[in-house]
């Protein structure tokens, strides 16, 4: 495996991966081969292999399943399929099986919202999973069926695409953006791209042409082009869908940034959820290449050299910050880096490097064939373009909806079937909680933002149980490098269990509000001051859901006291009333 990959350090994960996938496992001798083979420390290779929740220092089983545990998963029943396969396989959950056969466990939302509740064996997505088919999924994994020999349909994935506009209705010649780049000139060429006036589609809305200049500006003849495919903001899957339908435009993106940005280099850092599309994908990058549309002298093109390599992620959602994915690119855990300096003058291994989204790349193809200026008449005066939505949860139709920008939040949930429709969260975990008051609202980057979620709930789901599920999320997914953030989520996720538990009081919303503003306010990275937003917008728009979990006013422990006490009372061979927190204090202190 270190052959392969030339002994390469900055390989480091894509080592891993495929000695895992090799060995089923990272067994202490296999991380000590790695370290000897790239001379590096173990403890670096080590803890790099630590980092990422999809590679594995302990035995994992023959089958390892992952339940996917977006909180659209759990509403469609994934928790309770989840205990019904352990108990058909007579596995706990996060253990392995005594026989080494199966793992059963949970990972954060797989992508697959609109067709959940969805699963990963061995990496490979189900979708639709039904008691029919845990039924299924049990007997072939209790008769040993290779997963190569399960049955093709479990692992159909659907597009479910819904509506078409600019992007999605147009069709598409292969090379012909690159085509009419080239025809341009590069000065030209970011000319109609600081036209276009488009924005980054990833979630923080950065003009893409600023970027581009910035790195085609910066000192250095060694630039870099990345995709960043690390779709992992729950409830966002538009990316899967466009690496599925148009990859030929993605990569064609990523040709017209190296074009205005004088890269010669490209990588899509690929989530390792969607890692079942990348034979797909390397088959499209080889037709690239024998079209003369990807390596030396592009179409003909003197000087213009590009090339792109797929790496994977391991599932590690702090990688999509793109700092974090530069190192993660690096062969290093995904760490957020201090910035300043940003990626477009010291990004990969310090080159110049423009970091751009799926749908942004697919994005400047239409603006190639089109013009800066066609592009931006549609959209609003600060977003222009269409929008790739996202769209699951309670409604008729999931699936991908393109709109102009600008659209309300109405007229998405008039078109999805979501009659219902009580409370909407736009853009993820990390975006917007957005109550039926506000339905009259728009998407854009100068009203409601969206990185493309838009997960709807209807007026039986409980506004506490999502927030819960998303500062779950944050919690897992913290990478745990500066200290607000690793104890602050923790801390979140202790208040919100007491609520759930029952056990809040009037302090504990108070103090859920501390830290909230704490993890705004000194989080190092976009994770941690995001992380709080479903608390606050649904603690603002919904509070009666928290409390109504308030069992007194004023101190309540985080759990029963007196009921903690039982075992010690039985051992004592005590259960008189004086042996009861319960019975009052002159008791208690007689007792
Ligand atoms: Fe890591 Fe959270 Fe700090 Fe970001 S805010 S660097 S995710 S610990």
């Amino acid at each position: 495996v270190i052959t392969k990959h030339g002994r390469d350090a900055t390989r480091l994960l894509q080592i891993l991966i495929d000695l895992q996938q090799a060995l089923g496992y990272l067994p202490p001798a296999g991380i000590s081969a790695v370290a000897a083979g790239l001379d590096l420390p173990r403890a670096r290779v080590e803890g790099v292999a630590g980092f990422y929740s999809f590679l594995h220092l302990e035995p994992v089983g023959e089958y390892r399943i992952l339940f996917s545990d977006n909180i659209t998963d759990r509403m469609l029943g994934s928790l309770e399929l989840r205990d019904a396969l352990c108990r058909k396989l007579w596995v706990e959950q996060g253990k392995l099986s005594e026989d080494g056969l199966i793992s059963i466990d949970v990972t954060s939302c797989t992508g697959m919202c609109d067709q959940g509740p969805a699963m990963l064996v061995n990496g490979l997505p189900i979708t639709r999973v039904d008691h029919q088919r845990i039924n299924e999924i049990a007997e072939l994994v209790r008769t040993r069926v290779p997963l190569s020999a399960w049955p093709r349909a479990f692992f159909h994935v659907d597009d479910n695409i819904r509506r078409r506009d600019a992007l999605l209705g147009q069709s598409f010649v292969s090379g012909s953006a690159i085509e009419a780049a080239i025809r341009l000139g590069r000065d030209q060429w970011i000319d109609e791209m600081r036209a276009s006036r488009l924005r980054g589609r990833g979630g923080a809305g950065f003009t893409t042409c600023v970027k581009w200049e910035a790195c085609r500006d910066a000192p250095g003849s060694d630039k870099v082009v990345v995709c960043n495919a690390d779709e992992g903001e729950p409830g966002t899957f538009k990316d899967r869908v466009l690496l599925t339908r148009c990859a030929d435009r993605v990569f064609e993106g990523m040709v017209l940034a190296a074009w205005a940005t004088g890269a010669n280099r490209g990588f899509m850092y690929l989530r390792g959820e969607y890692a079942y599309l990348r034979p797909a994908l390397e088959a499209e990058l080889a037709r690239m290449r024998a079209a003369g549309l990807l390596g030396r002298t592009i179409l003909g093109e003197a000087g213009f050299d590009f090339d792109i390599e797929i790496h994977l992620g391991a599932g590690a959602y702090v990688c999509g910050e793109e700092s974090a994915l530069i190192e993660s690119l690096e062969g290093k855990r995904g760490t957020p880096r201090i910035r300043p300096p940003f990626p477009v003058t010291h990004g990969y291994l310090g080159r110049p490097t423009v970091v751009n989204n799926v749908e942004t790349l697919t994005k400047t193809t239409l603006i190639a064939l089109g013009g800066g200026a066609a592009f931006a008449a549609t959209g609003t005066a600060q977003s222009t373009g269409t929008k790739l939505l996202s769209v699951s949860g309670d409604c008729a139709f999931p699936g991908i909806y393109e709109y102009p920008f600008g659209v309300r939040i109405d007229r998405v949930l008039e078109d999805c079937g979501a009659g219902d429709a009580h409370m909407v969260q736009v853009g993820g975990a990390s975006g917007v909680t957005i109550a039926g008051y506000e339905f009259s609202r728009s998407i854009a980057f100068e009203d409601v933002p969206s990185a493309g979620a838009f997960m709807v709930f209807d007026s039986s789901r409980d506004p506490f149980d999502v927030a819960h599920n998303f500062v779950d999320f944050f919690t897992h997914e913290s990478c745990g490098f500066c200290t607000p953030c690793r104890i602050g989520t923790s801390l979140l996720k202790g208040y919100m269990d007491k609520l759930a538990r029952g056990y809040g009081a009037k302090k504990d919303l108070a103090d859920i509000e501390w830290i909230n503003r704490l993890l705004r306010n000194t989080s190092h990275c976009g994770l941690g001051s995001t992380a709080p937003n479903p608390v606050v917008d649904t603690l603002a728009k919904f509070r009666p859901a928290y409390e109504r979990r308030l069992r007194t006013l004023d101190f309540e422990p985080a759990f029963d006291l007196d009921a903690a006490l039982a075992a010690a009372r039985r051992i004592t061979g005590r259960d008189d009333p004086a042996a009861h927190l319960d019975s009052g204090d002159k008791q208690h202190t007689e007792g």
